[in-house]
């Protein structure tokens, strides 16, 4: 199948890297500069790429010096990017492996993966009343195929399509139809999000790196999550969901996860599910939390038969250390600190210069290890040394030199003084005296490290 603009923008940005957070701005961004336009057309390289050099971007001076990096990487990723993409392939290869998955982690024996449709709108050849859904995916279930007059079945969305993300799409859609074998109340439609959304994208994580062992798509999926669901509400609430449901799989294992899906089959409304996920999320032991959540009137059999469940299911898979890492990976991820575009400017600026060889600013006379000071012309304790004036043998043998290199004051160009007024009462770099001169110290407050880390971005 031919990708979208949309697609295909998405799937660079979920490759990461950029400046912006969340990066999933830019598909906003490049919209609105080119009026309006959705970016729900075909994806051709020469063509899209042409398109996206004509976003001219912010228009203060900072941000759109941020912004040009993070579009040089884009346009470079994109003009590297195959417009066709076997769709097909995938969901063959998904298919494949779903029944042993299904049978280990649901217990479910023959299960039959069904084959995903692709279609231009939600639900084309069928109705038209969610023909403006922008969902990527959607799994009609039994008792939604009553009520929305659409085949059971998964359907994917053209313009929704980022390559890497059918392979988990697949996956968690898959969930939703063993969780209608195991989890669900026969006969109607029960939805309770943090539980279907949650259980199915985390166990559909764990499923999509056991079919693949693909660590890049584990990167792209954990990117996807933080980079571009967090523009949408709606997907927000998808990772609070399966934040209690990684929680409930850490503290209570498989077994009990089965359980508990095994209760919410049988008797869902016996438990005040919010409450449940609220106390998983207030810290509590999963056990705790269901019998604090029973709203029943019979708590002794209840807690026996959820007992005899969880032991049952014990004789079954667990999850092991692989599970384990999967899970973790996308277990409460802390959206970044943002800085505007002129303190980030100066951020990178100061990281380029302390990297400089030769390097053209100072160091601090105290790291030069005692034995090597005579070698230093000069040295003295309330002096920064220009880094110019030591030796390579220094630079060499005692690396920690390198970490203490200091900018003073006085060489700070013009238009990064604002910012580094910002950064030095916030401690992300120190500023500091040495004899008369005023210096900052980049490595002080981290900041090398803030930005290496992702946990310091830009706005735009
Ligand atoms: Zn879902």
């Amino acid at each position: 199948m031919k990708l979208s603009e949309r697609g295909a923008i998405k799937s660079a940005i979920a490759d990461g890297g950029f400046h912006l957070y969340p990066a999933g701005g830019l598909v906003q961004i490049i919209s609105k500069g080119l009026e309006g336009d959705n970016l729900q057309g075909d994806f051709d390289t020469n063509v899209t790429v042409e398109k996206l050099k004509r976003v001219s971007g912010p228009a203060d001076s900072d941000g759109k010096e941020i912004f040009d990096k993070d579009m040089s990487l884009l346009v470079d990723r994109m003009s590297k990017m195959d417009s066709n993409y076997d769709i097909e392939e995938v969901f063959e290869r998904m298919a494949t492996s779903l029944p042993a998955l299904a049978k280990r982690y649901y217990g479910i024996e023959n299960f039959e993966p069904t084959k995903p449709e692709i279609v231009e709108y939600f639900f084309e050849g069928h109705t038209d009343i969610y023909k403006d859904a922008d969902w990527s995916a959607f799994n009609v279930s039994t008792s939604e195929s009553k009520e929305l007059g659409v085949p059971v079945g998964i359907y994917f969305k053209r313009s929704q399509v980022i390559p890497g993300i059918p392979e988990y799409v697949t996956m968690h859609e898959a969930n939703h139809m063993m969780q209608e074998a195991v989890a669900l109340p026969k006969g109607y439609h029960s939805y309770v999000p943090w539980m279907d959304e949650g259980f199915a994208d985390a166990i559909g994580k764990m499923m999509l790196f056991r079919a693949t062992e693909n660590e890049a798509l584990i990167r792209k999926v954990k990117n996807l999550r933080t980079d571009l669901d967090v523009t949408d509400p709606r997907k927000v609430t998808y990772h609070y969901g399966e934040e209690t449901a990684i929680l409930t799989l850490l503290r209570g294992r498989l077994p009990f996860a089965r359980a508990l899906m095994a209760i919410r089959q049988r008797e869902p409304f016996s438990v005040d599910w919010n409450s449940y996920a609220n106390l998983i999320k207030e810290g509590h032991d999963p056990h705790v939390a269901i019998i604090k959540s029973y709203t029943g009137k019979k708590l002794d059999i209840f807690r026996k038969k959820l007992d005899s469940d969880e032991k049952k299911f014990r004789g079954e898979k667990d999850l092991d250390q692989m599970d384990l890492r999967v899970l973790t990976t996308f277990a409460a991820t802390e959206a970044p600190a943002r800085l505007p575009a002129a303190e980030y400017k100066t951020s990178l600026w100061l990281i380029d210069e302390i990297n400089k060889r030769p390097n053209p600013h100072y160091v601090d006379p105290e790291i030069i290890p005692t034995n090597f000071r005579g070698k230093i012309e000069g040295w003295n304790q309330n002096e920064a040394i220009p880094a110019s004036k030591i030796p390579a043998e220094i630079w060499e043998k005692a690396p920690e030199t390198k970490i203490k290199i200091l900018i003073a004051e006085s060489d700070i160009p013009e238009n990064f003084k604002a910012g580094i007024d910002k950064l030095a009462p916030m401690y992300f770099i120190i500023k500091r005296q040495i004899g008369e001169k005023i210096y900052y110290e980049p490595y002080g407050g981290g900041l090398p490290h803030r930005i290496g880390t992702g946990e310091v971005r830009c706005e735009y």
